[in-house]
């Protein structure tokens, strides 16, 4: 998820953002405006080979969530979570997203670092990622929105908290790669750390993992480190993981960023040192490989080996035009 410095209630008029009808968001990335502008774009680039410039961020869900990280940097006051509103249409949700994205690009065609070719491919989005803000599997019509993105050519990140089993175990079809955020060890780390409105989030999570392992879709989980919360206990993450048996393994440092700095403090990101140092004992006791890292975004991705990286068509050897 990417940050904001200045939100406010609702998140879908908070700066930089864009609503996409009544409950769907988007914002350009700060990786897609860097790639834009010449830079190499954001680590999903270096280890899955998409191209930043292309990448729709987005949330159908964007305040509503039932849980309350410590470390999300969302304001958290959720405009919904056990009743939604009228929900609507996918093919409104996605037509709105990417004519708000192209809005939000438009800025960018007098900057001179950034090439007219590039542009032009940025405003047609190749990739989405549903991840903005807000949990996605909320929105009831995600297998429809799924299914509007493929027919248009579009990769799909989706990025869940897993505490809607129902909602995973219903995606039909499947998102390009789904991710699962596992950000606890336990039960007790869980509860302090989100603060989840139900009691059986954990479990629903748990469950989460088994329908994972079931999935024909690249699998990510995504461990995110706050240090003094949740690092450690490396023989339970690799318990929990090994229920999903996921493709890859995401560890990330927290980020201190947004609202997330009333929670928390900088003491409580940790260094690179400390995540590759998690991330190496994990990678043993589960069998996997450090396949990539990312220093600027303080990632570790480990993989199993058992697919390929790189998202068919797109990676080193992909041609790509622009810059
Ligand atoms: S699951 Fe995501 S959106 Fe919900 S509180 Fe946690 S970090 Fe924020």
């Amino acid at each position: 998820m990417d940050g904001s410095e200045n939100l406010g209630d609702d998140v879908r008029t908070a700066p930089g953002y864009q609503a996409a009808g009544r409950h769907s968001a988007v914002k350009v990335c700060r990786w897609t405006a860097d790639a834009l502008t010449g830079g190499k774009g954001c680590y999903k680039s270096t280890f899955y080979g998409i191209q930043s410039h292309r990448c729709l961020q987005m949330s159908p869900a964007a305040d509503a969530c039932n849980l309350h990280c410590r470390f999300c940097w969302r304001d958290q006051s959720w405009e919904y979570d056990d009743s939604p509103p009228d929900f609507d249409a996918p093919e409104s949700v996605l037509e709105r997203s990417v004519d708000a994205q192209r809005r939000l690009l438009s800025g960018y065609g007098g900057d001179s670092r950034v090439k007219v070719t590039r542009l032009q491919e940025a405003l047609e989005p190749r990739h989405v990622a549903i991840s903005l803000t807000g949990e996605p599997t909320l929105y009831p019509k995600l297998s429809e929105y799924l299914q509007l993105c493929h027919e248009r050519g579009m990769t799909t990140f989706l990025v869940t908290n897993g505490t809607h089993p129902e909602a995973v175990r219903a995606l039909d079809p499947l998102p390009t790669q789904l991710y699962v955020s596992v950000t606890a060890p336990n039960r007790e780390v869980f509860q302090r750390l989100t603060h989840p409105s139900g009691e059986d989030a954990w479990d629903r999570l748990k469950e989460t993992l088994g329908i994972v392992r079931t999935l024909d879709t690249r699998r990510v989980l995504r461990h995110t480190l706050v240090k003094g919360w949740n690092m450690g206990w490396e023989d339970q993450y690799a318990r929990l993981d090994s229920i999903a048996l996921p493709d890859f393994i995401e560890v990330k440092g927290y980020a201190f960023m947004g609202r997330s700095r009333h929670r928390l403090s900088r003491e409580n990101v940790p260094s690179l040192v400390e995540v590759r140092a998690f991330a190496h004992r994990l990678a043993k006791l589960l069998g996997f490989e450090e396949a990539e890292t990312s220093e600027e975004a303080s990632v570790v991705l480990l993989a199993r080996g058992s697919r390929p990286r790189f998202l068919d068509g797109f990676g080193p050897d992909a041609k790509e035009s622009g810059c």
